[in-house]
């Protein structure tokens, strides 16, 4: 089911995609060589905690941290942990808050010092499908449109697109329907409609699409050991288009 929201529905969900946006901008300043990852999990729960809201993934299915860290070949539900970030390094943060009763989710993937040329493609690739994704957010489009801008886009450029974990609807729960996946042939599924709230998130892997969960039970690892990035917002189609609620 998609649960659609009213104009005053979406202006609550501003405030909390806001905040996401804030604090996913705040983790970008101190994510550098030598920062646990354990550290970026406080700052992200403190700051949220300071503007009266509550992180969306500490406890959700018994996961046991504010925010999400996935190093290099770690596709998404990294565990924050003591392991430091080193040059060369991506992290991929994903991060989520629940305010006012709406809930908000991006995520982003961060180069670490110079990183190689193929992990700058990969991430400029993961997060430039994003926005064409989001570019089909309209009501002239069908859900599958979404699915499959980001496929074409980053299949041209060799990359491919992670099948196990997908996009989601939201808004009172974290994740809602409709399924996004991240690919498919175009013009299928509902039409979008205003209302609708999108969490659009592709995970693209740098060889091939296959992932596997590590014996911690969250976090999802290429099986070739190729990197992973991944890019997210939360998004509202609106009678004059898509409307970004995770940015600044
Ligand atoms: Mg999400």
């Amino acid at each position: 089911m998609i649960v659609l929201k009213s104009p005053a529905e979406i202006e609550k969900m501003r405030s909390a995609g806001r905040m996401v946006a804030e604090i996913l901008a705040g983790l970008k300043e101190i994510a550098a060589p030598g920062v646990a990852l354990i550290e970026l999990d406080a700052y992200a729960e403190r700051e949220t905690l300071k503007r009266k809201a509550k992180p969306a993934f500490k406890g959700y299915s018994g996961f046991p941290f504010s925010l999400c860290c996935s190093v290099n070949e770690q596709v998404v539900h990294g565990m924050p942990s003591a392991r430091v970030l080193k040059p060369g390094d991506i992290v991929s943060l994903d991060f989520g808050v629940i305010y006012g009763g709406y809930y908000g989710d991006a995520a982003v993937t961060l180069p670490i010092g110079q990183v190689s040329e193929v992990a700058q493609r990969l991430m400029k690739a993961t997060e430039e499908s994003l926005y064409r994704a989001i570019d089909a957010c309209t009501t002239s489009h069908r859900l599958s449109d979404v699915s499959n801008a980001v496929q074409s886009y980053v299949e041209e450029r060799g990359f491919s697109v992670v099948r196990d974990f997908v996009g989601h609807g939201i808004g009172k729960e974290l994740h809602e329907g409709p399924q996004i996946p991240n690919f498919g042939s175009p013009g299928k599924g509902p039409k979008l409609k205003p209302g609708m709230v999108l969490a659009i998130e592709p995970m693209i892997n740098e060889k091939s699409f296959d992932v596997k969960v590590l014996e911690d039970g969250w976090t999802a690892v290429t099986i070739d050991g190729g990197l992973s990035a991944h890019f997210e917002h939360t998004v509202a189609v609106t009678d004059h288009g898509p409307e970004i609620l995770t940015q600044l």
